[in-house]
């Protein structure tokens, strides 16, 4: 296969940027994952070369620039729990800001000047609209959304200013498997919808309950835009490209356009796994709107994103195939 060149990936080794280095080997690009395995799993750790560091350290980056010839960044490597940026913001503003700053001010130095960034739905807040289009309003409710944001922010300045091109991606709710079982959505804490209910029905989550069944929704629980962690992965591989081919860069949404609810996602998932288990309901958990969906037709216009595994289906088929191969159990075993 012809090599289209390095790319660094911070946070290579979690869930999105894990199916991205598959994608962007799969595209002949050579992804050096660059990790500091706070989160990330060194078994995800596939397709290119493993780089252990921290994006606040400007001497472990400037090693890595170094040693490889980067043609572009993905940058995913940040903290991402929203109850935990209300308890201990200075973690979020330090990795995610404080990571973005070192890793923009090395990228500038070795003049790479192409960066794909993952940022997230969360910058919205409460929109008030649903589809929710780039332009609307942008009042992030926790330090997570805020310090996304604030990336975009630094990040359209530096568009301005010096030749560092960058795509942000507003992602809604990231879901779904890799089709081959190998790699997936494994975090501990999890806090999310469908692995934790999948845990639930695997005897691994205790007190699994919806949040809420009052939300003026059809069915009185939350609706979310879900969309396939490989619909993702290409994505971010085009933004390369387009990057590489002299694109402008911005920020884009990346989800369906279509929400499903609470009660569909979990009838789903009983579907698929053939079993079930008794609803619980709990209260409201603070700060969840009760509907986020996206309008991603710029991304689609502007960058042909196309997602063609995003449908509730294949969704739940490739999660649950995940949660029940032998790589997650190895996994959560530590083996
Ligand atoms: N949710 C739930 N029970 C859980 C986890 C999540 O009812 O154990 C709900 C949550 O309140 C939200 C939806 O599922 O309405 C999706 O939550 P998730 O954490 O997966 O993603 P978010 O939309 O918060 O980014």
């Amino acid at each position: 296969m012809t090599d289209r060149g390095a790319i660094l990936v911070t946070g290579g080794a979690g869930y999105i940027g894990s199916h991205c280095c598959k994608a962007l080997a799969e595209a002949g690009y050579r992804p050096v994952c660059f990790d500091n395995f706070s989160t990330g799993h060194r078994r995800f750790v596939r397709w290119g070369p493993m780089v252990t560091g921290d994006v606040r350290d400007r001497r472990q980056l400037q090693a890595a620039f170094q040693s490889y010839d980067f043609s572009a960044v993905m940058h995913f490597a940040a903290s991402s729990l929203v109850g935990e940026s209300v308890t201990d913001p200075q973690k979020y503003y330090a990795n995610n800001v404080g990571g973005t700053m070192a890793l923009l001010s090395v990228m500038r130095g070795a003049g790479c000047g192409r960066l794909v960034f993952s940022s997230t739905g969360a910058v919205y807040g409460n929109a008030g609209s649903d589809p929710i289009p780039e332009s609307a309003p942008r009042f992030p409710v926790n330090p997570y959304g805020k310090s996304k944001l604030m990336i975009e922010e630094i990040l359209s300045d530096y568009r301005q200013a010096y030749d560092l091109n960058s795509i942000c991606f507003r992602y809604f709710n990231a879901s779904g498997a890799d089709a081959s079982g190998t790699i997936g959505e494994y975090r501990d804490p999890e806090t999310h919808l469908i692995p934790r209910a999948m845990m639930s029905l695997q005897g691994e989550v205790p007190n699994f309950g919806i949040f809420g069944d009052d939300y003026d929704t059809p069915d009185g629980t939350a609706v979310r835009d879900y969309i396939h962690v490989t619909d993702l992965a290409s994505a971010h591989v085009q933004a390369v490209n387009m990057l590489l081919g002299d694109h402008a860069g911005g920020a884009y949404n990346l989800g369906t356009g279509v929400g499903y609810s609470v009660s569909e996602i979990l009838s789903a998932i009983f579907a698929e796994a053939g079993c079930k288990m008794p609803l619980v309901y709990h209260p409201r958990r603070p700060g969840d709107p009760s509907v986020l969906i996206a309008d991603s037709s710029v991304a689609r216009m502007h960058l042909g994103f196309n997602p063609i595994h995003s449908n509730l289906g294949t969704i739940i088929r490739t999660a649950w195939n995940w949660h029940t191969k032998g790589a997650f159990e190895q996994l959560r075993g530590g083996r």
